[in-house]
């Protein structure tokens, strides 16, 4: 690259260094430590992820990189500095712990910070602020923990994907290792191409409140019109995230779940489309059967298309040929 995708890299280099060392030898650190503890987070993930705390200061890390000779655009279009209308640098970060995002080949090139809880409840500031886009970092692109969990998906032929940072680590921590995390954003076309280059198979595990149904929802929509990846779906309980599930249940479930208990992304959808109605009432059926059958004529696997056949027809005690011949339609339709 040229020097200035060189010094960008530096840069990041150097504030995840910085934002490291702070957390881990610094009594500034110290809160911010057993925060991470408390949520979980071993010694080893810490200090493997280079995970980090931006002090509540507005100018060390640009006093920092400015000490280690990093030119002013250089700062500027790292995205870790706040430009003033008056053309001063203020750093980006502040009383945030601190999440490097990685590149493929694993060196840091953006940031995501988190506050503690109790200014999450507040309400004064985003929970989680990201690095903008910058120069290293696109965020169509990027995934959380792609260049870690790369060779065990390949290994698995699967890959996780999850909603947050800590559900990637909760979930390393169950010894489920190929899961990666979009940047707060719904899935991207990009990502979807990336995965597809190392597997054949994904299993998307989002949380399991009201906008993670609808986000497993949008994902599979997107990998359906993008690819031939087979996708699978973990659903879990009690609106929980993998991290809290894994506080609540242990990693042993997790693993088990994560392992035995993906459902087909077929089987998401007789339980999304069953949401909000009522299966005794007759129109409510009618527009069941008829949601549930437009996906039905979507799959290519025969076998699956008429297992679920079997229990459409079996559960509203309808013939397996007209439900046919209404698939037949529907798949004529989408030709
Ligand atoms: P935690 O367990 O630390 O509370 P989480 O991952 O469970 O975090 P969610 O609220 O479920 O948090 O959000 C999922 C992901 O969406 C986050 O990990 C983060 O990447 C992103 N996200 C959440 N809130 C914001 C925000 N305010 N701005 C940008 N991204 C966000
Ligand atoms: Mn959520
Ligand atoms: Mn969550
Ligand atoms: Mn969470």
């Amino acid at each position: 690259g040229n020097s200035l995708t060189h010094e960008l890299l530096q840069i990041h280099e150097e504030a995840c260094q910085l934002y490291h060392h702070i957390l881990v030898n610094t009594e500034v650190g110290s809160e911010a430590l057993a925060y991470l503890k408390q949520r979980g987070l071993t010694e080893e993930q810490i200090l493997e992820q280079e995970i980090g705390y931006a002090p509540n200061e507005r100018n060390l890390l640009k006093q920092v990189l400015e000490n280690k000779g990093m030119s002013q655009q250089g700062l500027v279009e790292s995205g870790l500095m706040i430009e003033t209308k008056t053309g001063e640098l203020f750093d980006r970060f502040f009383n945030r712990i601190i999440f490097p995002i990685r590149n493929d080949q694993g060196k840091p090139i953006a940031f995501s910070g988190r506050l503690f809880d109790q200014q999450v409840a507040d309400k004064r500031a985003p929970k989680y602020l990201n690095s903008p886009e910058t120069k290293l970092f696109n965020k169509r692109q990027v995934l959380y923990n792609f260049s870690y969990a790369r060779a065990h998906a390949r290994k698995l032929n699967d890959l996780f994907l999850f909603e947050g940072f800590m559900d990637v680590l909760a979930a390393n921590r169950a010894n489920v290792l190929a899961g990666v995390a979009s940047m707060g954003t719904s899935l991207t076309n990009e990502q979807i191409q990336k995965i597809a280059k190392i597997v054949d198979q994904v299993t998307i595990c989002y949380d399991g409140d009201q906008a993670g149904i609808e986000a497993t929802k949008r994902s599979l929509e997107t990998f359906q019109t993008q690819t031939k990846l087979k996708v699978n779906v973990l659903r879990l309980p009690e609106k929980l995230d993998p991290d809290d599930y894994i506080k609540k249940y242990g990693e042993t479930a997790f693993y088990e779940l994560a392992t035995h208990h993906k459902e087909t992304a077929m089987n998401f959808w007789l339980f999304y489309y069953e949401l909000d109605k009522n299966l005794t009432n007759e129109l409510d059926q009618l527009q069941y059967i008829d949601e549930v059958l437009t996906e039905l004529a979507k799959l290519n696997s025969v076998i699956e298309r008429e297992m679920y056949l079997k229990q459409l027809a079996d559960r509203f005690h309808l013939s397996i040929e007209s439900l046919q011949e209404t698939l037949q339609q529907k798949k004529q339709a989408l030709r």
